[in-house]
């Protein structure tokens, strides 16, 4: 059996050695006779692989004791909207604004009415940059976006501040270390870098629990999972279990500092496929806010027909999910931890070819 080359932005590529693993254990796990899905959230046989996840967040990101780490539903999205609705107290927020999902976060914070500003956006530069941000010591809390799945670009570091700070972690989650001094929220769908969707993973840290007013629904508050360790009703626990295989294999590659330095070689392999082909490719992100999740970028004079053409070619050769999103249109190459540095290789191969050949 032939796997593809998975370069698509999410869902998106699992470590083989994961699916192997979890197919393996599909019909009967740990000689139990049924399936993990098929167990009880209250049985010991799915608690044991509930804790091991827990455990296994606060190991492989060192995890300071005054965090908990949420298991939750209804993806990145539903973030945006909890999160104010758990974090504001009547006083403000502000956010930046780096592209799409930003702007989505944003939209949630006008729907909930709250009081909030954006002091930071690279709008104007059709977000191929990621803004100077400078944010109020006396917020609420203060929201970014780690990686801009999209237009591909990504924070070097966070921004320091005395406000509660939001990280929407979505689509560069586990792919390298945090410094917590900074981070208050971390939220992500696991569907990019941590598992299949349907699963979402909150890192939040312990003193802002008992903000949420009693208005705000049982399910859609944090204290609720966060007092029954995700399991006040059934979580997704297929997803789960696959998280918690996948970050067995960060843990057994040596960790997430590990899979940073393999996710760094991998980056630089095809963004100077991209600066050495004299012009023909162009990436979208300026240099120095270049994501190492998402590789955006045209063939020049955003020449669509050679775009297809070159899409048809990697599609042929076994390298799919390349297209780019349709907003900003062009190429996207994801690769994310588990798009293993051959994969890369490949699509580099290919686009010098291709480049030579259409020149
Ligand atoms: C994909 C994505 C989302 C949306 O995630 P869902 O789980 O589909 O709601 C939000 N933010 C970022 C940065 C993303 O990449």
């Amino acid at each position: 059996m032939k796997r593809a080359y998975n370069f698509g932005a999410g869902p998106s590529a699992l470590p083989t050695s994961v699916l192997e693993i979890a197919g393996k254990e599909l019909l009967s796990f740990k000689d139990s006779g049924i399936s993990i899905m098929e167990a009880s959230h209250r049985s010991k046989l799915y608690d044991d692989v509930h804790q091991n996840a827990i455990k296994l967040v606060r190991k492989l990101y060192n995890l300071p004791d005054d965090f908990d780490v949420l298991f939750l539903q209804g993806g990145a999205s539903l973030q945006f909207a909890m999160v104010p609705m758990n974090l504001y107290m009547g006083g403000k927020a502000e956010y930046a604004n780096s592209g799409a999902w930003s702007k989505k976060a944003i939209k949630e914070a006008e729907i909930q009415g709250i009081n909030f500003e954006v002091v930071a956006s690279s709008s104007e530069s059709g977000f191929d940059e990621i803004p100077e941000v400078k944010f109020s010591d006396d917020c609420d809390f203060c929201h970014i976006t780690s990686n801009n799945t999209i237009y591909g670009t990504q924070y070097k570091s966070y921004p320091k501040t005395k406000s509660p700070l939001v990280i929407d972690a979505s689509s560069d989650i586990f792919s390298r270390e945090v410094d917590w001094d900074r981070v208050d929220l971390m939220y992500a769908g696991a569907q990019k870098n941590a598992g299949p969707s349907g699963l979402t993973i909150v890192i939040i840290r312990k003193n802002l629990l008992d903000r949420v007013k009693e208005s705000v629904p049982t399910m859609l508050r944090y204290k609720t999972q966060a007092d029954a360790n995700s399991l006040y009703n059934t979580p997704p626990t297929f997803g789960i279990y696959l998280l918690n295989l996948i970050l067995e294999w960060i843990d057994e590659k040596g960790g997430i500092a590990k899979v940073d330095e393999e996710n760094q070689r991998k980056a630089k392999l095809l963004y100077d496929a991209i600066d050495n082909s004299n012009g023909f490719y162009t990436g979208h992100a300026q240099k120095d806010s270049r994501s190492l999740m998402n590789v955006s970028f045209n063939i020049k004079d955003k020449d669509s027909e050679l775009e297809a053409k070159l899409l048809a070619e990697a599609d042929k050769a076994g390298m799919i999910g390349l297209k780019g999103h349709r907003s900003i249109g062009g190429l996207r190459a994801s690769i994310y931890n588990a798009v293993p540095y051959e994969a890369v290789e490949a699509l580099v191969n290919l686009m010098h070819d291709f480049a030579k050949r259409n020149s």
